[in-house]
């Protein structure tokens, strides 16, 4: 791969807060031989404090990578934690708590819990989808107090859902979306979901995970005004479920838009998309963020939720929808795009756009 023009001149060190659960460890995981961001410090509760990194993470996909290993888990507090780049992969309630400490000690934290994702000052990103979003940070940072900052990203299945829908809002305007999903186990995190629960089994209630996806999608694809973001103009409805598949989200979305477009049109600017300019090149971006299938059985979890080393959202079955103007499905990998892979990309973005610097 070519170098970056605005790649830093050495790695620049990160640390990992609640690095030993699902989203810590796909951190980890992606982390190995990252050639911008170096793995300093992992962290996590009082359960595993104390402990190497070998110790205390129930490792599991594939080997741990052994700068890890080795790594002593320390507690998730700025007087133990240095690095000035955090990669947040805390449960919310925790987080509510403990990133704004982080940010308020001059640390750029990277966050994946929904603590602050709808505060007006904080960012909400997917970098191909809302780059500008951004400039958040520089109102977060005058109205706190803070030298450093939060920036988030989204709900895994909102991440999905925007992602698809981007292409299309942009080329057509959505006006109602309907929604509905099955997430995969590990987004639920580790250990997550008991195994007589989810096996032959469908869950359909998550918690506020309707909601979220409700409002975070309409955030992302909102506009920028003067330091707060105006929410995108389409309602959206969800059903939120867990089915028992091991990684990817499937969102299955009905669109109504201010006209109803041709499925040709809809299926060429889908096909066209490629996003904001500033992620092009990023260690951590796919060659295509969306990419359509004309398979008429995908996307499917099993096939297709590595695409893109996990960070492509796969759409298939575009096709009229009787009750709105067209629907499709959309599938992408709930760890990595939908998480660690999304908070890495957004923390690639700073560096490339001169917002963080080692
Ligand atoms: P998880 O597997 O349950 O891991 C939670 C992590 O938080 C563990 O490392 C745990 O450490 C740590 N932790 C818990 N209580 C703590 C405390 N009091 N102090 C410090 N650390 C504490 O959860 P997850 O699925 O990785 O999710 C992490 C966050 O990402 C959540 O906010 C979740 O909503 C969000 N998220 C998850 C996904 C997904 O697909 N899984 C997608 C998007 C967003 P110990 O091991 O020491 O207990």
């Amino acid at each position: 791969m070519n170098r970056h023009p605005n790649a830093p001149q050495q790695r620049i060190d990160v640390a990992v807060l609640g690095a030993t659960g699902a989203v810590g460890q796909t951190f980890v995981r992606l982390l190995a031989g990252h050639p911008w961001f170096r793995l300093a410090e992992v962290a996590a509760s009082e359960r595993s404090t104390g402990r190497t990194y070998r110790e205390a993470a129930r490792w599991i996909e594939g080997a741990m990578p052994d700068e890890a290993a080795g790594l002593n888990v320390v507690p998730c507090d700025p007087e133990h934690v240095h690095a000035p780049v955090v990669l947040s992969a805390l449960d919310a309630a925790v987080a509510a708590e403990l990133e704004p400490m982080f940010a308020r000690a001059g640390r750029l934290v990277l966050s994946n819990a929904k603590s602050f994702r709808m505060e007006p000052d904080v960012p909400l990103v997917i970098p191909e989808v809302n780059a500008s979003h951004l400039a958040l940070l520089e109102t977060q940072r005058i109205k706190r107090g803070w030298s450093g900052g939060i920036v988030t990203n989204a709900n895994c299945a909102a991440t999905v859902g925007a992602l698809a829908l981007a292409p299309l809002h942009e080329a057509f305007g959505a006006r109602r979306v309907f929604v509905t999903t099955m997430q995969a186990v590990s987004g639920a995190g580790y250990p997550g979901v008991a195994s007589l629960d989810i096996l032959g089994n469908v869950i359909p209630y998550l918690g506020d995970e309707e909601p979220k996806i409700e409002r975070e999608m309409q955030k992302m694809l909102g506009r920028l005004g003067d330091g707060a973001v105006a929410p995108a103009p389409f309602v959206v409805s969800a059903h939120a479920n867990r089915v028992a598949v091991e990684h990817g989200h499937t969102v299955c979305l009905s669109i109504e838009f201010a006209e109803k477009p041709p499925v040709a049109e809809a299926l060429a600017a889908l096909r066209a998309w490629t996003g904001c300019d500033a992620v092009r090149g990023l260690p951590s971006a796919p060659v295509r963020a969306v990419r359509v299938v004309d398979e008429p059985d995908r996307p499917q979890p099993r096939r297709d939720v590595n695409e893109g080393r996990g960070m492509t959202v796969t759409v298939g079955r575009v096709r009229e929808d009787p009750l709105f103007h067209l629907k499709l499905v959309a599938m992408g990998h709930n760890t990595v795009r939908g998480a660690a892979g999304g908070s890495l990309l957004n923390a690639e973005l700073l560096v490339a756009t001169g917002q963080l610097t080692a």
